[in-house]
């Protein structure tokens, strides 16, 4: 049993009323189907989410008020744009396919793979990724990423805000938002022991990496640099990085589309402190946020579960198809209860939001 540890000081867990008052008393959710997911989870580690921020929490009004992709303007700003940072060779273990195939059934909405980054080899001598960047108008140029290197290990991190300043000029007029994937491990300040991703809400851009989701991975706690790839290969292995990779694409990229994290359920969009917590949330979002997407894109909810399943089928996500099953039992017996609207919004712009996992001192950072 692990021992108790509390929310972090001046959190208000949210009671029952405060669920219903999120979700809005005018959602058509039914009391089974709302049943039918987790409660939010207390924190088992000091380092979990919830024992170091205070969320407040985004209700389904709030969201309304703040998301800006609900006034027309937006409208033409309809894909979702993915792109790669890395060689083929490290991308072999990742099925890029797949998870571009997931991400269009999760938001309903066309993922496009842009050819931004070509050329990615590590550059021996200025011991960094080096690789050709395409502009906007087809321009081309050749870049060395911001890095810093361990000369013991030969380890390295790229410095995500490098990345997010070539993202910034290249987004498609017609993009919802852009979001660079990488193998390659990641930073941003120099304190961090690595970051998942760096999202910048307001320009529509995020670059994520699932370096740290390889199963095989033995990392320290105290140093960047310390890390090895255990030799063992596990069958379940690329079972366990689509998961994983499902899991952070769609929650950062529920963040680019404007919904904060969740405090209301066991939800996608639940904070994350460290890995450990990352792996053990849901895949899915909760009524408050699920209602959220609806907003943002017309969608059929049964339709969407079905897609979710023959997904989840196919790739051996064996407990996801359990409770997907479960909820669609649900929706298909009290069909037809659920309707999407369409509402108009203006707001501010989305907030910067990041998956920074781990903190720590790191003793003569090379950058
Ligand atoms: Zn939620
Ligand atoms: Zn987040």
């Amino acid at each position: 049993m692990s021992k108790p540890v509390k929310f972090v000081r001046g959190f208000r867990e949210p009671k029952q009323k405060d669920i219903d008052e999120a979700l809005g008393n005018d959602a058509s959710f039914s009391n089974e189907f709302k049943a039918s997911f987790n409660s939010l989870p207390k924190p088992t580690n000091d380092l979990d989410w919830l024992a170091n921020y205070r969320e407040k929490g985004q209700t389904y009004a709030k969201f309304l008020d703040q998301c800006p992709f609900l006034d027309d303007r937006s409208s033409l700003q309809k894909y979702i744009y993915l792109t790669l940072l890395d060689n083929d060779d490290r991308l072999s273990i990742l099925n890029i396919d797949r998870l571009v195939d997931y991400t269009k059934r999760f938001f309903q909405m066309e993922v496009k793979l842009l050819p931004l980054f070509t050329n990615v080899n590590w550059n021996d001598k200025k011991r960094t990724l080096a690789c050709t960047v395409k502009g906007r108008n087809n321009s081309t140029s050749e870049t060395t990423l911001r890095a810093r290197y361990d000369s013991t290990t030969g380890h390295s991190q790229i410095c995500v805000n490098h990345v997010l300043n070539l993202l910034k000029r290249a987004v498609p007029s017609d993009a919802r938002c852009l979001v660079a994937i990488t193998l390659h491990d990641l930073y941003s300040d120099s304190s961090d022991l690595f970051i998942a991703g760096l999202a910048q809400g307001n320009c529509r851009i995020a670059a994520f990496s699932f370096f740290r989701y390889d199963p095989r991975l033995e990392i320290s706690e105290e140093f960047w640099f310390d890390w090895k790839i255990k030799k063992t290969k596990s069958k379940l292995m690329s079972t366990i990085i689509l998961l994983r990779s499902c899991r952070l694409l769609t929650h950062e990229i529920g963040h680019l589309l404007g919904i904060d994290h969740c405090i209301y359920y066991d939800c996608l969009m639940n904070g994350s402190g460290h890995l450990e917590e990352d792996f053990s949330q849901s895949l899915f979002l909760c009524p408050v946020d699920l209602r959220k997407l609806s907003e943002l894109v017309e969608f059929d909810f049964i339709q969407r579960y079905e897609q979710m399943l023959d997904f989840c089928t196919e790739n051996k996500f064996t407990d996801e198809t359990d409770i997907l099953k479960k909820r669609l039992e649900i929706l298909k017996n009290e069909k037809p209860a659920i309707e999407t609207k369409k509402r108009s919004n203006n707001g501010d712009e989305v907030k910067r939001s990041s998956k920074r996992l781990k903190k720590t001192v790191i003793p003569n950072p090379v950058e």
